[in-house]
């Protein structure tokens, strides 16, 4: 039987996670309060739901992927719980804190749901080629029924644990890719004040042991990397605004548990400067251009 997957919010990410879904042959319902996020995943191959409350009413699985905590904690328990089927497996694949993931896995266990906070990794370039890695928070019991539902958008699905902790596993996931890009734009800039080609810093660089997935996957530089968001203006990508967020969620995490992560908070001073000057829009690579001083180019 083709199962029904209802896909609520369908940007940067979404979007390509809904396409997958549909080109997997699901029936996918698909919500977002932007008319032209649902028209694209129409061309997606997508059916467009008129609300929340619509797009779940027969689903047999409901994933969401929205901004933030709020976001999430407001669309479970204003417009799923209870409007979806109490059979439906429901799953958030949004970046948001442990707490709020816990608070709405309790409303839907409640309610007689199945939940798990499922937060990626791997970017808009995972998310529209299927190959996005998941780390799912879940009562052991409901992984196997998770896995195969996460599938097509995935190259690997992880129970990290009970539910948050597939956020827990996020937050410090995101920490590492922060620090670590805001290295690859500060060593760049050096690189380039010493008279090196940044493309010939690429070469280097990812053969060598300065190498992460800032490089490799998403260098800040445009020309090596043609999918990373530099050879685009910084266009689309992961917002400045979400990655602030997200280092903000591993700093209030860290003062709660008594953590050091002197790296991290420094990480989360430059962000959010970076975001108060505007760029909260910009794809986060953009940073380089900060730490350049060149902004304006
Ligand atoms: P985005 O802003 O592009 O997309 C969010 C979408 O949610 C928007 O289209 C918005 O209109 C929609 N939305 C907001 N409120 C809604 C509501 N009440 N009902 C229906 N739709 C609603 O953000 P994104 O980059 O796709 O990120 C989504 C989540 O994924 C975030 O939690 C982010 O931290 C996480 N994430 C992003 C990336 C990335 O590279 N962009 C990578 C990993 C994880």
């Amino acid at each position: 039987m083709t199962e029904t997957i209802a896909f609520i919010g369908l940007g940067n990410m979404g979007g390509g996670m809904a396409a997958n879904q549909a080109k997997a042959g699901r029936k996918v319902r698909a919500f977002d309060l932007s008319e032209a996020a649902v028209a694209r995943a129409v061309e997606a191959g997508c059916e467009a739901a008129g609300s929340v409350v619509e797009a779940v009413k027969d689903a047999d699985i409901v994933i969401t992927m929205l901004p933030a905590g709020p976001h999430v904690l407001k669309v479970y328990s204003e417009q799923i719980i209870g409007a979806a089927p109490s059979s439906a497996l429901l799953l958030d694949c949004s970046t948001i804190d442990v707490d709020t993931a816990r608070k709405v896995a309790g409303l839907a266990k409640e309610a007689g749901y199945a939940f798990a906070d499922a937060p990626v990794s791997g970017g808009t370039m995972a998310a529209d080629a299927g190959t996005l890695a998941f780390m799912v928070g879940c009562d052991e019991g409901d992984f196997a029924r998770i896995e195969p539902a996460l599938e097509p958008m995935s190259r690997a699905t992880f129970r990290a644990g009970d539910h948050g902790a597939g956020q827990a596993a996020k937050i410090c996931n995101n920490m590492i890719l922060g620090i670590t890009m805001l290295g690859t734009c500060e060593a760049i800039g050096l690189a380039e004040k010493l008279g090196l080609d940044p493309v010939k810093m690429f070469d280097i660089v990812s053969k060598s042991s300065g190498q992460s997935w800032s490089t490799t996957t998403y260098y800040p530089w445009p020309g090596p990397v043609p999918t990373a968001p530099s050879n685009r203006n910084y266009d689309g990508g992961f917002a400045t605004a979400m990655m602030l967020k997200d280092l903000k969620l591993a700093q209030d995490a860290a003062a709660k548990s008594g953590a050091s992560t002197p790296l991290g908070a420094q990480t989360e001073a430059l962000f959010q400067m970076f975001d108060r000057l505007g760029y909260g829009g910009r794809d986060f690579s953009a940073i380089l251009q900060l730490l350049r001083g060149k902004l304006d180019e």
